[in-house]
């Protein structure tokens, strides 16, 4: 069957896509293929409430299947594209079938890294599909002492998560400072002291030397400089690389992600959306690649309009949130670890804050914690 649109990719970008492409009232044959046998699920609970046990996973549908059904798309689940083929329009999965397209959408998201030689040792662990995190969960309810590798926005969710499930939880990074690339080192210094003041124990400009085992199951840490933390469970949280494997010889331009045009276009008929896509800054030209759940819909949204004949661009803006014990922190912009931070609403004492990052005197981002308006405010006075 050759469909008028074939989406890769069954989640929030991809779902997104067609629900777009309906709205705008496109009413050609759509089908849409996820290597994972879930419908679409939303994945930023995972490491919150999903991991904690306050949700359990029927609460992360994305939609309901009446709502699935509305779409008159067909989910082809639990298959995987394995090689795309630009010049005939096909895409094959791992089945064994070849489905053409007339347009293609891309949005196979990320995979996490792992760590090189630990792979196979058991509770090392990482975090990124619904598999994951009821896996980790159950090891977490038997376990004491786990460690978390990386203290990035997904480290330290799952460290802050660990931490009121009543566990001892170490958190290790190189950085000085919990996620510097993401909040700065002002930011992150304050991320620091919530975790310490928590209990968790901070190992920061710290790498690790080796894991320790027996019989196969992981049993320590060991940290540079020395010292050996007690690990039940390891959780690895040292980044994700784009899922553009089965892509390599298409003729796509790959290069830390799916590069793409201002308006998501990566080749003749094939477009990318969220966590996979690389579009270009339609005013720089420059390539971003946004990991976040609202880029993902946005370039979605846009992608359905560019095929149904639209002609608008779509500048990605970077935002992201993370909650982590009782604080929502929202961050918009770019924050190089060197900017300057100045506060501008609340206090840090009291946990509900603004702050204003610039570099050379320039506005490039804001930082609020527990204040949602506040923030948007401050984001459509210095960012907009
Ligand atoms: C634990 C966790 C917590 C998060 N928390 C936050 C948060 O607090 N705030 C925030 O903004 N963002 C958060 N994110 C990020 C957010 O979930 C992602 O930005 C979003 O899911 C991206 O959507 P996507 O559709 O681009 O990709 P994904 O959600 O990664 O979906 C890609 C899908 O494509 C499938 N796929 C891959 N390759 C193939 C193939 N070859 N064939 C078929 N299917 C394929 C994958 O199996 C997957 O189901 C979090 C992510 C994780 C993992």
């Amino acid at each position: 069957m050759t469909a008028d649109v074939l989406v890769v990719g069954a989640s929030v970008g991809g779902l997104t896509t067609v629900e777009a492409l309906r709205a705008r009232g496109f009413r050609g044959t759509v089908q849409v293929v996820g290597a994972e046998r879930h419908l679409p699920y939303d994945r930023p609970p995972l490491s919150k409430k999903v991991l904690s046990g306050a949700w359990g996973e029927e609460q992360v549908r994305l939609r309901g299947q009446q709502e699935l059904e509305a779409l008159n798309a067909e989910f082809l689940l639990g298959r995987r594209a394995v090689r795309l083929d630009v010049e005939a329009h096909t895409v094959a999965l791992d089945d064994g079938r070849t489905l053409g397209y007339g347009q293609l959408v891309l949005a196979t998201g990320l995979m996490p890294r792992t760590l090189p030689g630990a792979e196979s040792l058991r509770g090392v662990r990482v975090l990124r599909t619904l598999e994951d995190c009821s896996e980790l969960r159950a090891e977490l309810l038997t376990a004491r002492n786990v460690v978390v590798i990386g203290a990035g926005v997904l480290g330290c969710e799952i460290a802050a998560t660990a931490r009121q499930m009543g566990l001892h939880v170490s958190l290790i990074d190189p950085s000085p400072v919990p996620m510097l690339r993401q909040t700065g080192a002002d930011v992150g210094r304050l991320l620091s002291m919530l975790h310490a003041e928590q209990g968790v124990r901070m190992f920061m400009s710290s790498g690790i030397t080796d894991l320790t085992d027996d019989k196969g199951r992981v049993t320590a840490v060991a940290v540079d400089g020395g010292g050996t933390i007690p690990a039940d469970v390891v959780v690895v949280t040292i980044g994700c690389t784009p899922a553009t494997d089965w892509l390599i010889g298409s003729g796509l331009n790959l290069s830390n992600g799916i590069v793409c045009d201002e308006r998501g276009c990566a080749g003749a008929d094939v477009h990318a959306v969220g966590d996979v896509a690389r579009w270009a800054n339609p005013v720089t030209g420059d390539g971003i690649r946004l990991e976040n759940r609202t880029n993902a819909v946005q370039q979605a949204r846009f992608v359905a309009a560019a095929i149904t004949g639209a002609h608008d661009s779509y500048q990605p803006f970077p935002y992201f949130w993370t909650d982590q014990y009782d604080i929502r922190m929202q961050v918009y912009g770019s924050l190089p670890a060197d900017a300057d931070f100045q506060l501008i609403e609340g206090t840090a004492e009291s946990r509900r804050f603004v702050m204003l990052a610039e570099k050379d005197g320039q506005p490039v981002g804001v930082i609020g914690w527990n204040s949602a308006k506040a923030v948007v405010a401050a984001k459509n006075a210095y960012l907009s």
